[in-house]
């Protein structure tokens, strides 16, 4: 309780004066029942929307056709939510209607599983718990709300918010929620792929991302959406779990790590797109996979590293290094120190800002010309290339006297 920000203390206090039963609800009440520190505080009142607008000074109305209305108090937001229920979900996205409701209970039988169904009023310390989730905590178990098979015809998306919560809280599918995965995938292939993305990044970034993996290829749904993991052998697939779980605690990174074995560069990236990831991730993802087999590259010379380098960016080179390295140490921990070596030496090579392209060269276009005797042509554009290979190949070659002996060199060789 002590957890509890005062704004969020002030907000229920309120509503409770004017007679609106109000309690906090759903993952906030869950984390407290564990004892860990609550990310966000959700507040939920017998209030309608307007009743909850006209009890406090300043209030957003930011899903008010949901029921949700944000209150402003002293700088702080405040997220309250009537107390509703859904009527039937005909598309398996979205209830078909929505109604306010002034009993907590009917709230609560909406949610989606035992643990995320509670709610609790701080003032009277009261926790009201008809599913049982204060079990389920104990036993560290995800269970729905009522017949797993009808709630996951209801909404697709709660099959992967199960195996989710079971990968962020460490915690089993209770068996009947489990088996009414693969009966309802028909159900969660309908759902906005936005999502699933975002459930799927919770469960990538999760303590226990190896296991949920695993669920995920088990129960089915890694085929709805990964296809191309999931695919793979087993073994394959193992690894790629064990890979990302070595992997740093970063959306892109987990995600190139996870897939940095699939076929192709350009399916990972297609891959992304079809996910929605935003197209900077999409490109830095298909970019990570395609370099990311860096075993492959312990005895390239520096010419070569620094093609590397021009390739992937200087900026990208940790994320680079970061997946190449939890790659090699889940698939051949063995290959892990000659891979260890080949970073330091792209480290060092990028520590000394060697020229990668044309617009790091000594000189520019109209010098080029100049040198040239001709006027903007194709031919500017082959002569900077080849500048661009020769100082790629020995970087010292980067000054203007030494390019422009290159260049009538090169120029008199002849096409
Ligand atoms: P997190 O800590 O990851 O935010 P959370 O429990 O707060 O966990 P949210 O996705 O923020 O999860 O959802 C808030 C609450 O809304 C849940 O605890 C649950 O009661 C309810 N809920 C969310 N999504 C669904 C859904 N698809 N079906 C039923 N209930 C849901
Ligand atoms: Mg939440």
């Amino acid at each position: 309780d002590a957890d509890i920000p005062k704004p969020v203390l002030e907000v229920i206090t309120r509503l409770r004066e004017l007679g609106h039963p109000t309690y906090l609800v759903g993952g906030c009440v869950r984390d407290m029942v564990r004892k860990v520190h609550p990310k966000d505080f959700d507040v939920a009142t017998s209030a309608l929307p307007e009743e909850v607008q006209r009890a406090f000074r300043k209030v957003i109305p930011t899903g008010i056709q949901h029921g949700t209305v944000t209150v402003v108090t002293g700088g702080n937001h405040v997220e309250v939510t009537t107390f509703r229920s859904e009527g039937d979900y005909l598309d398996g996205r979205r209830p078909s209607s929505v109604s306010f409701e002034r009993d907590i209970v009917k709230d609560l039988s909406r949610r989606d599983f035992t643990i995320n169904a509670m709610a609790y009023n701080p003032l009277d310390r009261e926790l009201v718990d008809p599913f049982g989730g204060q079990v389920d905590l104990a036993a560290k178990l995800i269970r729905c709300v009522g017949s797993a098979l009808e709630r996951f015809s209801e909404d697709g998306l709660r099959p992967l918010r199960a195996v989710r919560f079971a990968a962020v809280l460490g915690f089993t599918l209770d068996p009947e929620t489990r088996d009414a995965i693969p009966a309802t995938l028909a159900v969660f292939r309908k759902v906005a792929l936005e999502r699933v993305r975002e459930e799927l990044l919770k469960l990538l970034l999760s303590p226990r991302a190896e296991t949920g993996l695993h669920l995920l290829a088990d129960t089915g749904l890694m085929e709805c959406f990964l296809p191309e993991v999931a695919h793979a052998d087993a073994e394959s697939v193992r690894l790629a779990r064990a890979a990302v779980q070595a992997a740093p605690l970063d959306a892109d990174l987990r995600v190139a790590t996870l897939l940095a074995d699939i076929d192709t560069a350009t399916q990972a990236k297609e891959l992304c797109l079809r996910l929605k990831f935003p197209n900077k991730s999409a490109d830095l993802i298909g970019l990570l996979v395609e370099h990311a087999k860096l075993e492959t590259r312990v005895d390239d010379a520096d010419p070569a590293l620094r093609r590397l380098l021009a390739r992937v960016g200087l900026v990208n080179l940790p994320a680079l290094l970061a997946v190449a390295k939890a790659r090699v140490q889940a698939r051949a921990p063995e290959r892990l120190p000659a891979v260890e070596a080949l970073a330091s030496r792209l480290e060092a090579l990028a520590a000394a800002k060697p020229p990668l392209s044309a617009k790091e060269l000594a000189l520019t276009g109209g010098d080029i010309m100049k040198t040239l005797g001709i006027g903007p042509s194709p031919k500017v554009g082959e002569a900077t290339r080849y500048l661009v290979e020769s100082v790629l190949d020995d970087p010292s070659l980067n000054t203007a006297d030494a390019l422009r002996a290159l260049l009538t060199a090169w120029a008199a060789r002849g096409p």
